[in-house]
């Protein structure tokens, strides 16, 4: 209960306010209300409000937004329970990046969803099984056999899940689909278009090539693991960017990091960065085999675009504003009065880290971000609080 005499529920002052969306990057106040942002100003007064929150030092951010997970944690062995990985890294909404297909996505809202603390979302897989078998020393790809792409059954499970569901997933590569990469993209992009949602096309080992699967991909599809490393790079033998990738991008297909255990190089990401060709968002790919590393979560694989020579700012959007167009949810990644008040609170530290790819390549870090907490439904959450044992309030 807000004593009447208060604007405000909770206010939030001396932070450093990054709000890409907006374009704006400065020392701000935000005064909430009703789990909405009331007012974002400076000098905010902290008797017009029942709790204050001294953010001095720290970075304000709209909710980060996690758009590669894998979260169906028990129904698939390399899944991982969601909350303590969202809270340890700031994060607000997770992506789980179809470890469901049509035929088990039930399991996925019912046994995970619906514990959590935070906003979990889906890519349906266009493979009924969705990721069934992904372990360390066993894996079989749900994109090779032709009979277990269902465009009829995904676009089912869509139909049946729209408020949850952000769009269609699928897996390319030897390991994945096998010869039929790009009959299992075309089913993909089929049901996608049915359904009217964006494509997530994973790409692994050719075949296929990075340059096939971008040819197929529409303006709003997301390429994930766009900085892996060799074979499929984005950068030929010499380093340079492939044109196919910028073509790509100038038809509006969306690069996305999804780390992973395999999928983040630095020769990749430095080479492709140092030619104006940074990545659009930036996922964890957190699952079960890179989550103790080299992935970790969200926060540690933005350091990494940090080292990389992103900028803090940009990194902010490409985990923020950026996914949330991504799955054209323009209600979410920004920090507008009137919006739901959804904040991550972060900051950056000194440390002597060694970074690490996919490969065993290291990096010295001298600075990387840490998660303070997040504001979320009319709450903050520390980060080293326990939300996931307080009851969800759901939208
Ligand atoms: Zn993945």
């Amino acid at each position: 209960m807000v004593d009447d005499a208060k604007r405000w529920d909770t206010l939030i002052r001396g932070g450093r306010l990054i709000d890409p969306a907006n374009k704006i990057d400065a020392k701000l106040d935000v005064a909430v209300r009703d789990g909405l942002i009331a007012e974002i100003g400076t000098n905010l007064k902290a008797e017009n409000s029942e709790h204050t929150l001294d953010a001095s030092g720290i970075m304000i951010v709209p909710g980060l937004i996690d758009l590669h997970t894998h979260i169906y944690h028990k129904a698939t062995a390399y899944g991982v329970e969601p909350d303590p990985i969202a809270r340890r890294a700031g994060v607000v909404t997770m992506v789980d990046a179809g470890s469901a297909g049509a035929g088990n996505f039930a399991g996925l809202r019912e046994f995970v969803f619906k514990q959590s603390a935070y906003r979990l979302l889906a890519y349906v897989n266009i493979s009924y099984p969705g990721i069934f078998a992904f372990d360390k020393d066993y894996v079989v790809g749900e994109a090779a056999v032709k009979e277990l792409l269902s465009v009829s059954h995904c676009c089912e499970t869509v139909e049946q899940n729209r408020d949850v569901v952000v769009g269609v997933k699928v897996r390319l590569g030897a390991g994945t689909s096998g010869d039929i990469g790009l009959l299992a993209l075309d089913r993909a992009i089929e049901a996608a278009e049915r359904c009217d949602l964006p494509v997530m096309a994973h790409i692994g080992k050719p075949p296929p090539t990075y340059a096939e699967i971008l040819a197929r991909l529409r303006p709003g599809d997301v390429l994930t693991h766009c900085f892996r490393p060799a074979p499929n790079a984005p950068v030929d033998d010499s380093g340079s960017v492939l044109p196919a990738l910028r073509a790509a991008r100038e038809r509006g297909v969306l690069f996305d990091i999804g780390h992973g255990m395999g999928a983040f190089g630095f020769h990749s990401a430095e080479s492709s960065i140092e030619q104006a060709f940074p990545p659009d968002i930036i996922s964890s790919d957190v699952h079960a085999l890179c989550v103790d590393g080299p992935a970790h979560d969200l926060l540690h694989t933005m350091s990494k675009l940090i080292r990389c020579g992103v900028a803090i700012e940009d990194a902010v959007a490409m985990a923020s504003w950026a996914p949330a167009k991504a799955m054209k949810r323009p209600d979410l990644g920004h920090l507008s009065v009137g919006t739901r008040a959804e904040m991550s609170l972060i900051d950056l530290v000194d440390t002597d880290l060694n970074l690490v790819d996919v490969l065993g390549e290291t990096r010295q870090a001298d600075t990387m971000l840490r998660a303070r907490g997040v504001f979320l439904k009319d709450r903050f959450i520390d980060a080293d609080s326990r939300p996931w044992e307080q009851p969800r309030d759901q939208d």
